[in-house]
């Protein structure tokens, strides 16, 4: 079986990887270089603590007063859009109690799988930077407290197994030194890992590149057609690829390459940035996640990057000096001992998210041997490897059903008017 998988993020290079494993023909057509999109500049968490849906109950409220604050961790960009205000319309259903509910077992379902999946893509010979370290939650406000106190309570109702404990003051500062003194308390996360993600994403290409797969950079593709059984993903510059099934893998872009064949896919732009520091002795030893101005602090071998903020239906990648401000001022006012080195590296990306928050994995109704694999939002890293094997599963074995219900497209996959 020959599959076309287009995009070469986290998320694209993790399926290709799991189906070549299972000795299937890949390539991989990535428009630009692979690991540049949103899986570049991210914090690289695999964190089962944070495994919740977006949308959820006091979401509205929250977003609505940091609309007024464009330092704020959220801002959705006003639009009168109608494939916009649509998807703001489901988002708002999403955010009901027991839509986040069921939102939420789901997720929390598949980031109970992700180490096992990342341990075992390391055990087909892939090499990646990897720390396996719990995170530290310092809370400052005695709301914030409560507030991720009662996101653990959550999580074990939702039936998650991992081990989140209350630590006081001075055991916090124990196991993070350059916390603020004035920290009132936190939780901290055991069965959480980190990955570097560009290293993760270089590590997946070279390994599909040792294996003989074929992946072609500078391979944007513009229509997906038909051939009798066979797909066709043509673009410009080069030769028509042929598969018999394609996996559309393309971020914040998929739903492009439906919209030709009358397929509208709900998908908004969910912006976020990040500043990469070189390591300084005065700076943090591990990872923390500020639940306030949501802002998390990866520690890697050679820096640490701050990253936040989720800017919903932005249009492009510009650098916001207020935005990459705001997130350096949270750190800073948690860490105050710490000298960032000057001139730091500064991105931004493009999560992709779906209106009820779940990705989209697995076949497209009514297009025979397309399937999707995308809308990850702030979870692409720690989903990218289960996803591979989930999606593997469904392509090669016609798995459904568990997960691949929770997730599957045709949940709000729709016929556009002119389709
Ligand atoms: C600030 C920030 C912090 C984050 N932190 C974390 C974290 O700690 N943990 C976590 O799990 N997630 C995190 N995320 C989310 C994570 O980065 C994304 O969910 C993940 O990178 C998505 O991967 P992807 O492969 O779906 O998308 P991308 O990495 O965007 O890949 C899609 C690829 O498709 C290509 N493409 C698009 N259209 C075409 C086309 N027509 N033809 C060919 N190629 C095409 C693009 O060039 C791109 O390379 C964070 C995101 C941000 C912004």
């Amino acid at each position: 079986m020959r599959v076309i998988v287009i995009g070469g993020g986290a998320v694209g290079l993790c399926v290709a990887e799991a189906l070549s494993a299972r000795e299937c023909e890949v390539t991989v057509l990535e428009r630009e270089r692979c690991g540049t999109g949103a899986s570049a500049g991210n914090a690289g968490w695999i964190t089962p603590s944070l495994s919740t849906p977006v949308p959820g109950p006091g979401v509205i409220p929250i977003s609505l007063r940091w609309l007024v604050n464009p330092s704020g961790p959220l801002w959705i960009r006003p639009t009168l859009s109608p494939a916009m205000l649509e998807w703001i319309a489901r988002f708002m259903l999403s955010c009901r109690r027991p839509v986040y509910a069921r939102g939420l077992i789901a997720l929390q379902h598949a980031s109970a799988q992700a180490i096992g999946a990342f341990d075992r893509l390391a055990a087909r010979g892939v090499e990646f930077e990897y720390h396996d370290e719990p995170l530290l939650y310092p809370c400052f406000e005695p709301s914030e407290l409560e507030h991720v106190w009662h996101v653990a309570e959550e999580l074990r109702q939702a039936g998650s197994p991992q081990r989140i404990e209350r630590l006081a003051p001075d055991e916090l500062r124990a196991l993070e030194p350059g916390v603020a003194p004035d920290v009132l308390g936190g939780v901290i996360a055991y069965g959480e890992a980190r990955v570097r993600p560009e290293r993760l994403t270089a590590a997946v290409h070279q390994a599909l590149s040792a294996r003989g797969v074929e992946v072609l950079e500078g391979a944007r593709v513009t229509r997906l057609g038909r051939d009798g059984a066979h797909w066709l993903a043509a673009g410009p510059g080069r030769p028509t690829t042929r598969g018999d099934v394609v996996v559309i893998a393309s971020g914040i872009a998929s739903a492009n390459l439906l919209a030709e064949h009358g397929m509208r896919l709900p998908i908004a732009a969910a912006k976020g940035y990040s500043r990469t520091f070189a390591l300084d002795p005065t700076g943090p030893r591990r990872p923390v996640y500020l639940e306030n101005p949501k802002v998390s602090i990866s520690v890697y071998d050679e820096g640490v990057r701050v990253s936040g903020t989720l800017e919903l239906g932005a249009t492009d990648l510009s650098l916001s000096a207020r935005r990459l401000e705001a997130i350096t001022t949270a750190a800073r006012r948690a860490l105050p001992g710490w000298r960032m080195p000057a001139r730091p590296r500064d991105w931004a990306g493009m999560r992709s998210l779906s209106p009820d928050g779940l990705p989209y994995i697995g076949p497209v109704p009514g297009l025979e041997n397309v399937h999707l694999a995308t809308a990850h939002a702030t979870l692409g890293i720690t989903l990218a490897p289960v996803t591979g094997e989930l999606l593997a599963g469904c392509v090669l074995d016609g798995a459904r059903g568990g997960l691949l219900s929770a997730f599957d497209p045709a949940r709000v996959l729709r016929r556009s008017r002119s389709g």
